[in-house]
């Protein structure tokens, strides 16, 4: 919403709005009672949880995770999780366990999860996890995924996995560009073969472990056919 203020150097605040709908709302008063109580913002609009939920996105390497997840977070209005950016950063600070996790990570492998573990139930305990939350690139492995139901054992919280399916051969293509954007260090041809590689090792598995809650998405399609299949799947947890 913008609001603009004009006029105040006439002794008067003239503030005009424009709402969603596109409708101008104006209104003025002398500059010495103007208080401004309520929230101005879109909060209100966005869509509520029925109960807390945990989106798990599964998806090989460059099927579009990041970009949904993000998409959704903001949506929900709830975090978004990403263990690969959690661990880029801890690389980026030069911290021990980021020199650690590059070694595999720069060798397009899984970084053993005792290295992060409290890293990432630190990230979860945060407060803006209490509605629910994302997770963008875990669980990688089943002992993750039983790691999450460990976690979630007092909170109960729902599970749905959405997973994102996209050819191999677009695959690659989206993570060559993506390479040239982003230049990551684990977006080289083989890497990337070698990502897909462990992804497809565990995909199944982690499908099998998760069962009915597991929603599958085209995820082919550009980034508004593939949101548009997410926000259908995700209408029965809303309020
Ligand atoms: P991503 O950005 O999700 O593709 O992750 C980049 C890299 O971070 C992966 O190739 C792994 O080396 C590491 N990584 C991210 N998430 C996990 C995870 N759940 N378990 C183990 N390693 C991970």
């Amino acid at each position: 919403m913008l609001i603009s203020r004009i006029g105040a150097n006439l002794g008067v605040n003239n503030f005009s709005f424009g709402t969603k709908q596109n409708q101008r709302v104006s209104f003025s008063m002398p500059c010495d009672t103007v208080t401004f109580s309520g929230k101005v913002s879109q909060e209100d609009k966005k869509p509520q949880l029925k109960e807390k939920t945990i989106y798990i996105f599964l998806g090989a390497p460059a099927s579009g995770k990041g970009t949904q997840a993000e998409k959704l977070a903001e949506e929900l209005d709830i975090a978004h999780i990403s263990t690969g950016d959690l661990l880029r950063e801890e690389v980026k600070n030069g911290t021990e366990l980021g020199i650690e996790a590059a070694k595999y990570m720069n060798s397009g492998k899984l970084v053993p999860t005792e290295l992060f573990q409290k890293l990432l139930i630190g990230r979860i305990s945060q407060d803006d996890c209490k509605k629910g939350y994302i997770l963008d690139g875990f669980p990688r492995t089943e002992e993750q995924a039983e790691m999450i139901d460990e976690l979630n054992q007092t909170d109960n919280a729902k599970i749905k996995v959405i997973q994102l399916s996209v050819d191999e051969e677009k695959l690659l293509e989206r993570m060559l560009s993506r390479a040239k954007v982003q230049n990551r260090a684990d977006d080289t041809p083989e890497k990337l073969k070698t990502r897909i590689d462990v992804y497809n090792g565990v995909r199944d598995t982690l499908v099998r472990y998760y069962g009915d809650k597991v929603v599958n998405i085209d995820a082919n399609k550009d980034i508004q056919g593939v949101k548009a299949q997410i926000d259908e799947s995700i209408q029965e947890d809303l309020v």
